[in-house]
């Protein structure tokens, strides 16, 4: 899987790709990614990138030509470009199961109020939001979207540890617990240390449904 993503600050996206288990996946070549700046092909001589909107009102809008110059360079009309926006359709685990799938994609990091329409017109395939809130930077809603495919590819963690994750079915996962067996007096349940996974296995099963019939009872709803 390739990442190409454009941004105005490059360092908060090195970051992420430099740490961790995807450093591990770049290390090992399963994941392969380039960084754009935009303000790399902005044309001027004082590099702006970003200006006032047509028709008025607050804040600056990521102007379109640098943006196209980027996309163009890497050919972006013949990827799955995603723009990450509040005013896209919601991100769930089936749309980042389906971009796992692809082999390159391209990222689109927003700022201010946004980017000029006509290149959500002209390149984007995918408008996705990662929740009903507002954040500041498409930084964070890209490396959200991309932590989201990255360890689904192949090779990436074990299959095991994706198995019964949060949203694989309608269930939340059940809770874990790790060494020591009480901490400040509070203890381990006792089904986790007896060792019969018959037994274990059903109680995880209730916690689960416990864990979602409290904190998402929608995802119970069919
Ligand atoms: N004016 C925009 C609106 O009201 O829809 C919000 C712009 S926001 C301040 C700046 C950038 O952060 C957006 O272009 C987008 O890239 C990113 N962003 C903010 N909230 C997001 C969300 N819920 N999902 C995805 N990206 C988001």
């Amino acid at each position: 899987m390739k990442f190409k993503i454009l941004t105005l600050f490059p360092e908060i996206i090195e970051g992420f790709f430099s740490s961790s288990i995807m450093a591990k996946a770049v290390e090992r070549g399963l994941i392969e990614y380039e960084i754009l700046n935009i303000r790399d092909y902005a044309l001027d001589k004082h590099k702006k990138c970003d200006d006032y909107p047509f028709g008025g009102g607050a804040g600056m809008v990521l102007k379109a030509e640098p943006l196209a110059l980027a996309l163009d360079s890497i050919k972006a009309k013949d990827k799955t470009v995603i723009f990450p926006t509040p005013s896209g359709v919601k991100y769930t685990q089936q749309l980042a199961e389906q971009f796992s799938k692809e082999s390159e994609i391209v990222l689109v990091c927003g700022r201010y109020e946004g980017i000029d329409q006509r290149v959500i017109d002209e390149y984007v395939d995918h408008e996705v939001s990662i929740g009903d809130y507002v954040i500041s930077s498409g930084e964070i809603s890209s490396l959200v979207v991309i932590d989201s495919i990255y360890r689904l590819c192949d090779g990436v963690i074990t299959k095991e540890s994706l198995e019964e994750e949060s949203f694989q079915g309608k269930y939340l996962e059940y809770p874990h617990y790790t060494r020591p067996a009480e901490f400040r007096g509070l203890k381990v349940p006792d089904v986790l240390l007896s060792g019969n996974h018959r037994v274990i296995e059903e109680w995880r099963c209730k916690k689960r449904y416990e864990k979602t019939l409290n904190n998402r009872p929608d995802l119970l709803k069919d």
